[in-house]
């Protein structure tokens, strides 16, 4: 055998038994009976450690050393593998294991705090979770920057300083934008019944209609929709809310296009690094152009609105045109989860703003609700009225992912830009979405995007898709002309 069969060899093995970590926790989520928390705990930690030692399998070090690449995705297995092996071995074990016990104390701590609306709760083990990250992030970065270093494990090769550089010109035209939305005329509620089984069958419609694989595939229910698992194995989870079954047809369409992604890549990586998406990035640019581009658009909806009249009969919208006008309604809210396409970035630019600053030791962590506070009347107009709709609404930095909060506008840029050359390359495509038929949009995704998995750099990949590079432009200009007509403005 080569050093680079040995060493896939090797790697294979690793990612099946990351794909069963993977499929431990979305039963944990789907399935487990409530009784066997505490020994999933074990299970999981022995699986992590098992896990952590292939990972630093000192053995690694020499395959790569002989390994020699033969093609585009055996170089890219190669950089990938080398990059993850280095990664693992900068972080001290004694490092590594007390991230992982602060975060799963912190994530306990932070429900309950958020339950009892008492920031000072949290504040103390959230002070513990930023200096070990900030930590990591030193031995990762080795004299580099520390933010982006802990960026690179969402988002390689991005760099804090040139998303802050387009996401400062993002934000004035989002906030002019949702101030002019807002001042107009406010778009229709639902008004109805929606009963889950409706909500549900429908649901399971929208994913096939979006190309979801059922074979490969499954939908349940759960708390928070998630997607999870790659290859020949990834599942969905929905809700249902029995007055906005908004919230379930379109976390089910985000989630299906994460979950086509992976269903996506060219089969013959499956469980080698290169065969899963590349980065967040560019994963929420797959479930972004699915749920709004394609999903919220106004041929779509249109064909929704028949199909939503079928199951639900009458809801108190009697035409197309004002139902994609309550598709898209625009209003205030304190809830990033919960936000529209215009808002929706603006609350991802004030925590990637307020987290790097918690990195770089310019904000401490006992001004943080203050600075959220400021920040959050600065943008949106109006006051936090209490904690669980301010900052502590995210689980994000309980569990200490620092750095993954850009990737989701990162996603969004990314999938205006995808939206953009999709149409060109289309033209007729609102004739299909009017049937209800994405198969023109969703294979364009999979032929430009989805296939080639983690075969190129993310920015590259996007590049190669769109044929230029990517910037917030497309996003921008599809954002004013979507809303600037639905609002008259
Ligand atoms: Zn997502």
């Amino acid at each position: 055998m080569t050093a680079y069969s040995e060493l896939m060899s090797f790697q294979r093995t690793t990612e099946a038994l990351a794909q069963i970590a993977g499929r431990l926790g979305w039963d944990q989520e789907t399935m487990m009976p409530r009784g066997a928390a505490a020994q999933r705990g074990d299970e999981m930690a022995a699986i992590e450690e098992v896990l952590h030692a292939r990972r630093t399998d000192p053995r690694i070090a020499d395959w790569l050393e002989k390994a020699v690449a033969v093609d585009p995705a055996s170089h890219a297995n190669l950089r990938k593998i080398r990059r993850a092996f280095e990664r693992n071995i900068r972080v001290p074990p004694l490092l590594a294991a007390e991230l992982a016990r602060v975060t799963s104390v912190a994530q306990g701590v932070w429900a309950e705090a958020r339950a009892k609306e008492d920031v000072g709760a949290f504040l103390p083990v959230l002070e513990q979770v930023v200096k070990l990250r900030r930590e990591e992030g030193q031995a990762l970065a080795q004299g580099g920057d520390v933010y982006d270093a802990l960026l690179n494990d969402y988002e390689p090769g991005a760099k804090a300083a040139d998303l802050a550089a387009m996401f400062g010109k993002l934000r004035p035209r989002l906030v002019a934008l949702r101030e002019a939305v807002l001042a107009a005329e406010p778009a229709p509620v639902l008004a109805g019944a929606f009963d889950e089984a409706g909500q549900l069958a429908l649901s399971r419609e929208l994913a096939l209609a979006f190309g979801y694989d059922l074979d490969r595939g499954r939908i349940d229910k759960a708390v928070h929709p998630f997607s999870s698992g790659s290859g020949a194995d990834v599942r969905i989870t929905t809700r249902t809310n029995p007055v906005d079954p908004f919230n379930c047809f379109y976390s089910t369409i985000h989630e299906v296009g994460h979950a086509a992604y992976e269903q996506g890549i060219a089969p013959e990586h499956a469980l080698t690094p290169v065969g899963q998406g590349v980065s967040m990035g560019v994963h929420e640019s797959q479930s972004r152009i699915y749920e709004n581009q394609i999903g919220r658009s106004r041929a779509f909806t249109g064909w929704l609105f028949g199909r939503m009249r079928d199951v639900f009969g009458d809801f108190g919208v009697s035409d197309e045109e004002t139902f994609y006008r309550a598709v898209n309604r625009v209003h205030d809210g304190f809830i990033r989860t919960e936000a529209d396409e215009v808002q929706y970035n603006l609350h991802v630019l004030l925590r990637f703003d307020l987290e790097q600053a918690l990195m770089r030791g310019d904000l401490l962590v006992g001004d943080l609700e203050a600075a959220w506070n400021d920040r959050f009347l600065a943008d949106f107009g109006f006051a936090v009225d209490k904690p669980s709709n301010g900052c502590l609404q995210d689980v994000h930095w309980s569990v200490g992912l620092f750095g993954y909060f850009p990737t989701y506008t990162l996603g969004n840029v990314y999938a205006g830009c995808l939206h953009q050359a999709m149409r060109a390359a289309i033209p007729d495509l609102d004739d299909d979405l009017a049937r209800g038929d994405t198969s023109r949009a969703t294979g364009w995704l999979r032929a430009a995007v989805q296939v080639h998995g983690g075969l190129h750099e993310p920015v590259d990949l996007i590049a190669g898709a769109v044929g230029f590079a990517p910037g917030e432009g497309p996003l921008l200009d599809y954002l004013e002309a979507k809303f600037g007509g639905l609002y008259g403005i």
